[in-house]
């Protein structure tokens, strides 16, 4: 059962969390482009180990083992999983999409060529 992060991180997003993630489950990271755009950060719930880790360094207390989540923010286990569903498809498009308008070099060309 994954950890969620909750409301209280939006707006706050310090990232104190994923400086002790031992398995970097926790995005996106300052380094990665759509941190800048993103209300909040996610945990993913395929790769997170339940070690607990990131709950006592967060300053808001936005971070939960499922079964503790509060019922008010119930939404966010969805919210989070979803940010994760997502990352695998958009990605794509977007290379695909740059690829097309010769914004970079093509990793599919093989869908460009019609
Ligand atoms: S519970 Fe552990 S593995 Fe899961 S997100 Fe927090 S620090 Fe990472
Ligand atoms: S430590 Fe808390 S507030 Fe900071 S990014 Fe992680 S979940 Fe958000």
């Amino acid at each position: 059962m994954a950890y969620v992060i909750a409301e209280p991180c939006i707006g706050t997003k310090d990232t104190a969390c994923v400086d002790v993630c031992p398995v970097d489950c926790i995005h996106p990271r300052k380094d990665e482009p759509t941190y800048e755009s993103e209300t909040q950060l996610y945990i993913n719930p395929v790769e997170c180990i339940d070690c607990g880790a990131c709950v006592p360094v967060c300053p808001v207390t936005a971070i939960f083992a499922l079964d503790d989540l509060p019922e008010k923010w119930g939404n966010f286990t969805a919210i989070n999983a979803d940010w994760y569903a997502k990352k695998g498809i958009i990605p794509f498009i977007a290379a695909l999409v740059a690829e097309r308008r010769g914004l970079k070099a093509p990793p599919f060309s093989f869908l460009a060529a019609q």
